[in-house]
């Protein structure tokens, strides 16, 4: 894929990029390994005024970079400024609290006396320079999460951006850069994806950290194990969105429709199959389809729209292959469900816009039935109890999280044990926050983001015995 800003709201090339050649890359890992030195021995109130400058920065440049972020990728503006909102909290949030979250621990008086020490206690040290791969969906928000806890613990970081949002890498780099961070704390590598196992095999990379689709985190997971260092991977998913019969159907309605098509639905995050049971299944549906169908899709710069374009001309083509499968083999269109390239897909404007679509009559051989719809499409399907939900919920190679509205503690109780997944959200939709982990199960990946589960993936977790 060629480094290039290409409006998905026109089809336009805006601008292209030179990857970075061998010499110039070599500069960049020079100068990570040379800034760890340094960097590794600042202090947590140090590293901490650094995010809290971040963050100050990304507040300052909030209409630039959320306009650079909807110009590459297509999220309706107010999206794309929510999203520098999110990031500043989560730099904040772990400038106020990484310090207690990689604090020395102790164990206990006794474990120490048995163990033949006087005393012992565990360090969280840092890495090293972490490479971080990540996706244009959340182009500011995957970075920031990565980067927020992997410098609050004394590592630094090289982005590789996903190829088609370079506007918005540079800018990362640039926050920080203005931020006040030494040079060589926080990179932008602008190189293609040939060049991702260079890095990962180069000695002063430590260990790396994936957000993006399933066959990316196999490249990656296998680069990275190959040279024997640590990986995290956040993958595709595909969640469930259960409602059951004591569910507010109003307000389980209008959360599926923001579930399902929030950031143009292309979310790892996004419920993507609505597992309803049969007491309340007739009105879910037709409400369901009615609201999808009455998005407004259209400029995401226009602040009335609900859905831009898909980011990417294959990423809509994708999707168009997939609804058109299930179409094929059987599956009702309940609303939009244009299945085929041709001018009907695209508006006058050339852009990659494909209509909120609900699917019904999704049998197992169809593609969608096991595969991630990456936009705003939605697969229904009717079930007669809560087992045959669960079955449903867990029967997809993904589990990432999953969404179950219901009041009954007996059935809270059950999906908290039975779900295959990272997360188990009633009542509401999946949404990450710093204070919770964030990750998967399954080909969902491995490993946690956020919380201190988070800040701890990239740590020499150290132990001092004293005797
Ligand atoms: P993608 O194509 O996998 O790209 C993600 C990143 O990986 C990009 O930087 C890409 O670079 C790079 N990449 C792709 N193939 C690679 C390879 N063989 N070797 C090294 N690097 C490689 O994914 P996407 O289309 O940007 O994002 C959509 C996917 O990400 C969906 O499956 C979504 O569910 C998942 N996702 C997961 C999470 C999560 O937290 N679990 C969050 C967001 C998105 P290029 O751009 O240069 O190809």
């Amino acid at each position: 894929m060629p480094i290039a800003t290409v409006n998905p709201a026109t089809g336009e090339t805006l601008e292209t990029f030179q990857p970075l050649d061998r010499d110039a890359l070599e500069v960049r890992l020079a100068r990570a390994e040379a800034a760890f030195r340094d960097y590794r021995t600042t202090g947590f109130e140090h590293r901490a005024e650094l995010l809290r400058r971040a963050a100050d920065v990304m507040d300052a440049y909030q209409d630039q970079l959320a306009r650079t972020v909807t110009t590459e990728m297509g999220k309706p503006l107010a999206q794309a400024k929510a999203e520098t909102a999110k990031c500043a909290k989560a730099l904040r949030w772990y400038a106020d609290h990484g310090a207690a979250l990689i604090a020395d621990e102790l164990p206990g008086e006794g474990d120490v006396a048995d163990s033949g020490a006087t005393a012992a206690y565990v360090r969280y040290r840092p890495l090293g320079p972490v490479l971080a791969v990540m996706p244009w969906n959340f182009p500011l928000w995957q970075v920031i999460r990565f980067a927020a806890p992997a410098l609050m613990a004394g590592n630094v970081g090289l982005l590789k951006h996903a190829s088609n949002v370079p506007r918005t890498a540079l800018a990362l780099e640039e926050l920080f850069h203005r931020a006040g961070a030494p040079e060589g704390v926080f990179q932008t590598l602008l190189i293609g994806t040939d060049a991702v196992g260079d890095v990962i095999r180069d000695d002063r990379v430590v260990a790396v950290t994936l957000t993006g689709s399933e066959g990316a985190g196999r490249a990656v997971a296998a680069a990275a194990g190959d040279a024997l260092k640590k990986t995290v991977m956040e993958l595709g998913g595909s969640d469930p969105f259960v409602v059951l019969p004591s569910a507010d159907l109003t307000a389980a309605v209008r959360t599926a429709v923001r579930a399902r098509t929030q950031n143009n639905g292309q979310s790892c995050i996004a419920a993507k199959r609505f597992i309803v049971h049969s007491d309340v299944y007739p009105r879910f549906a037709v409400e369901f389809a009615d609201a999808m169908s009455a998005l407004r899709v259209g400029d995401p710069m226009d602040a009335e729209t609900e859905i831009g374009p898909l980011a990417t001309r294959q990423g809509r083509d994708d999707l168009a292959a997939l609804v058109a499968d299930a179409l094929a083999h059987g599956a009702t269109a309940e609303a939009g469900g244009l299945h085929s390239g041709g001018p009907e897909l695209s508006d006058v404007s050339g852009g990659w816009y494909y209509p909120p679509t609900v699917l019904t009559n999704i049998t197992p051989e169809m593609r969608i039935h096991h595969e991630e719809a990456f936009g705003p499409v939605a697969t229904l399907y009717r079930v007669n109890s809560l087992d045959e939900a669960i079955a449903l919920a867990n029967d997809s190679p993904y589990g990432l999280s999953s969404n179950v509205w219901t009041t009954e503690p007996a059935e809270q109780e059950r999906c908290v044990r039975d779900i295959e997944a990272g997360g188990v959200f009633f009542n509401g939709m999946t949404a990450s926050h710093p204070a919770l982990p964030f990750g998967g199960v399954k080909r969902s990946g491995y490993g946690r983001e956020l919380n201190a589960h988070g800040i701890r993936e990239f740590c020499n977790v150290t132990t001092v015995w004293l005797g």
